[in-house]
């Protein structure tokens, strides 16, 4: 339509000629106050997640995009892009990035209340599962961990919540069922059962953080363990218990899990304390069964790179 316009003037000799269509590539240079930075960082996401499973002379691009507002809710500040890209108009919108069609969305602060919510729902679901870097050792007792978390979201009546109480034991129970493979007794101690969960926990603590200096840590976990299972097991008894009761039982066995497997964790992988090259303390270790080094776990500085591909044999040069 304009550019019918733009001829008709042009026809009729006046000699105002309005500025022709510009090129929507070269848009981009006459926008004002833009970073550069941030809109390669839009520029590849979108043609990352436009290219999915396209063969390479088919490939969308970007043609032209604005920031057009940002907005802070709840603290979260979020930035409200416009694409245009070679098969259409979209919305990106950041913190966590998303995409959206300019076609089903026309309302960019309409769009900004969908993403929100979007994005609330996600963080909610993702919440509720364990997500540790060190859960592939005991991923039997995280995934226990995990249904008794998705147990809660539907849970209303007192029932409910002594169930998650029972989720909870279950998980509980399941983290202690492997330590006869890994705990080394001491001489003349006498076995658990496997059901007694406090006498497996102070065996696990007493294994994995002996000695003098690990005197605090040794008793935090034995408290720990031994409050946290009289809380589950109240909770299974109880039939006036509450939604936040149930939570409380949750968050409880969670962190039992963490600083468990933790301490599990740093006593089977034999990590030394700081890096044998640099001096770091910067030492992370990996469950790495598949590789078959012995003990199973690869330990990585993170300010050096340095790699315990042969953990016995380096740490014996100590
Ligand atoms: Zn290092």
């Amino acid at each position: 339509m304009t550019n019918a316009k733009n001829e008709e003037q042009t026809q009729s000799g006046t000699e105002c000629t309005l500025p022709p269509n510009p090129k929507i590539d070269k848009l981009r240079d006459t926008v004002l106050g833009r970073s550069e930075r941030e809109e390669k960082e839009i520029i590849e996401y979108f043609e990352w997640q436009s290219n999915k499973g396209r063969d390479d002379d088919d490939q969308i691009t970007v043609r032209h995009l604005e920031k057009m507002k940002t907005e802070v809710v709840f603290g979260r500040k979020y930035a409200l892009w416009d694409v245009h890209a070679t098969d259409g108009r979209w919305w990106v919108v950041t913190n966590p990035t998303n995409l959206y069609s300019q076609t089903e969305f026309p309302s960019l602060d309409y769009l900004l209340s969908f993403h929100i919510g979007l994005m609330a729902r996600v963080a909610s679901r993702d919440a509720r599962k364990a997500g540790r870097p060190d859960q592939d050792r005991f991923a039997a007792a995280w995934r226990r961990w995990e249904q008794a978390a998705s147990a809660i979201d539907n849970a209303s009546e007192a029932e409910d919540f002594q169930a998650v109480g029972m989720k909870c034991r279950e998980c509980l129970l399941t983290f202690v069922a492997s330590a006869p493979e890994y705990v080394e007794l001491q001489d003349g101690a006498v076995l658990p059962q496997r059901g007694n969960f406090k006498e497996w926990a102070e065996l696990i603590a007493n294994w994995s953080a002996p000695g003098e200096h690990s005197k605090d840590i040794r008793t935090y976990l034995k408290q720990l363990s031994g409050s946290t299972w009289g809380l589950v097991n109240w909770l299974t008894h109880t039939s006036n218990a509450v939604a936040i009761d149930a939570e409380l039982a949750m968050d409880a066995t969670h962190h039992v899990l963490e600083v468990f497997s933790a301490a599990v964790v740093r006593k089977e992988s034999a990590r030394p304390d700081r890096c044998p090259r640099c001096s770091s303390y910067q030492l992370a270790s990996f469950y790495v069964p598949e590789l078959e080094p012995d003990p199973p776990y690869v330990t990585v500085c993170q300010a050096c790179e340095w790699e315990s591909v042969a953990p016995r044999d380096e740490l014996g040069k100590e």
